[in-house]
């Protein structure tokens, strides 16, 4: 069996008393994806877990398997659809959910013996789906899910998601036809998943969405009682909230948002981060800069003075890191508008950058619009956009060595003929599974994962740190 969630590891440290559940019927589970997904495999587990099911970390042991597909882009789609191949000749019963449950059709005619398909965060059918596969024990017990709730990720960082579904309708995308119109969770029960995340022993929060900038708007900002005050569900709130967590040794754990469109209240939160209290750190997925191109793309937050607020932000918290992704070879895109990104990448000198070729995904409405790039132009263009940035990058982290920075302990290895012992962290400028590492020398053998220690900078290279714990 495996949990397949782009590098991230299954669960540790739970406590599960897996001698009560030996009659339990055994839950297997695939989770393919973005981090949503992810979050939305935790819940089904956790779900599970509570209805007195067990996992089974193989195929052969599990009574059903689940398997949590994505269906963004066509190479997605066709590794979910491998995915659940395998799984049927491994073990032959099979329930499917996740982004692509919305294909049914497809999936039906390729696996006619999928048990049930259900589509993105369709909790109750997917649970739905296994009492009836492998029905329920009789006896139930209801407190096997371990504080914090069952996670795939590491036990020192977790996704926290604060909404479903998405207002926007960009061209290229058919996240609001998979996962519909925003739902906003209310901010007491987010901030409560918070604190049990957190005093289970989780370092990093990572808050994602569909549009986190947009949290609330759907319930005009509701606010809710938490601790004693009245917080809104609203980004700034959000953020300000979970600044305030601590651990059970009272450190502060990072907070880092993920997915944010540049509205104007995003300003709010650079001063949170200037003061120490929230990760500084900001995913904003621009996708292009080309005025013409944002508009065929219909982006939301989309205006002209984002470079301007982006050197103001550095103006108020000179460490922040900016994330983005970019779209080449976007239908329409000229040699100028694709010059004009570059130009602007010199300007903006963003931190991370993750590019991507344009791809038409069945549904989207960009695959209507006239002027398709051609591909051997779009391969082009991407390996610039790669060159221009890996550039920047480079220069970035070159200018941290000698620098001392907080790093996260994601991995401690072990020890080589000499005894010295090697590991892998994350500075605050790296979100896991998507930016760079620090990779670490000599490390004492009483460091573990989840550590926060201070680092000496020795080295860097295009997107990775080198150093020693001080
Ligand atoms: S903001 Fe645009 S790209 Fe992001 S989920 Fe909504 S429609 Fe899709």
């Amino acid at each position: 069996m495996r949990v397949v969630t782009r590098g991230n590891k299954s669960p540790k440290g739970q406590r599960i008393m897996a001698t009560k559940i030996e009659a339990a019927p055994k839950i297997g589970m695939v989770s393919l994806g973005c981090p949503k997904a992810l979050v939305d495999s935790e819940r089904i587990l956790t779900k599970l877990r509570s209805d007195g099911y067990a996992m089974s970390p193989d195929y052969a042991g599990a009574d059903v398997v689940l398997v949590n597909t994505c269906g963004f882009l066509d190479s997605a789609k066709e590794e979910s659809l491998e995915a659940i191949g395998e799984a049927l000749a491994e073990n032959g019963r099979v329930i499917v959910t996740g982004c692509l449950g919305k294909e049914a059709e497809m999936i039906r005619a390729r696996y006619p013996k999928v048990l049930a398909i259900s589509g993105a965060a369709q909790y109750e059918e997917v649970v739905g789906a296994v009492h009836e596969a492998a029905p329920m024990p009789v006896n139930a017990f209801i407190n096997l899910v371990p504080e914090g709730a069952l996670k795939l990720t590491p036990r020192h960082y977790s996704y926290l998601k604060i909404s479903e579904g998405c207002n926007h309708r960009c061209a290229f995308c058919i996240i609001p036809s998979i996962r519909g119109d925003l739902v906003s969770r209310r901010i007491d029960a987010v901030l409560r998943e918070a604190e049990k995340l957190v005093a289970a022993g989780t370092k990093e929060l990572l808050v994602i969405s569909q549009d986190t900038s947009a949290y609330g708007v759907d319930t005009r900002h509701e606010p809710r009682e938490w601790k004693g005050r009245e917080v809104r569900a609203h980004m700034t709130d959000l953020a300000r909230e979970l600044g305030g967590l601590r651990t059970a040794d009272g450190i502060s754990p990072w907070v880092r948002l993920h997915y944010v469109y540049p509205y104007p209240h995003v300003d709010q939160v650079i001063p949170l981060m200037a003061e120490g209290l929230i990760t500084p750190y900001l995913d904003i997925p621009f996708q292009h800069a080309a005025p013409n191109v944002l508009k065929a793309m219909k982006r939301p937050a989309n205006e002209a003075k984002v470079l301007e607020r982006v050197h103001k932000w550095r103006d108020i918290c000179p460490d922040i890191t900016i994330r983005s992704t970019f779209v080449v070879g976007f239908p329409g895109e000229t040699e100028a508008d694709f010059e004009y990104l570059l130009d602007w990448l010199d300007e903006a000198q963003l931190d991370r950058v993750g590019a991507f070729r344009f791809e038409p995904v069945e549904g989207a409405a960009a695959n209507a619009l006239p002027n398709p790039v051609p591909e051997e132009v779009k391969e082009e263009r991407y390996q610039r956009i790669m060159e221009k940035t890996a550039a920047i990058s480079a220069a970035k982290l070159v200018a941290k060595v000698g620098r001392i920075l907080p790093v996260i302990i994601d991995d401690v290895g072990e020890a080589d003929e000499d005894g010295s012992i090697g590991a892998t962290g994350r500075s605050q400028a790296d979100a896991p599974e998507i930016d760079g590492n620090v990779f670490l020398r000599d490390v004492a053998a009483t460091v573990k994962s989840g550590d926060i220690v201070e680092v000496q900078i020795e080295d860097a290279d295009e997107h990775d740190l080198f150093g020693v714990i001080q």
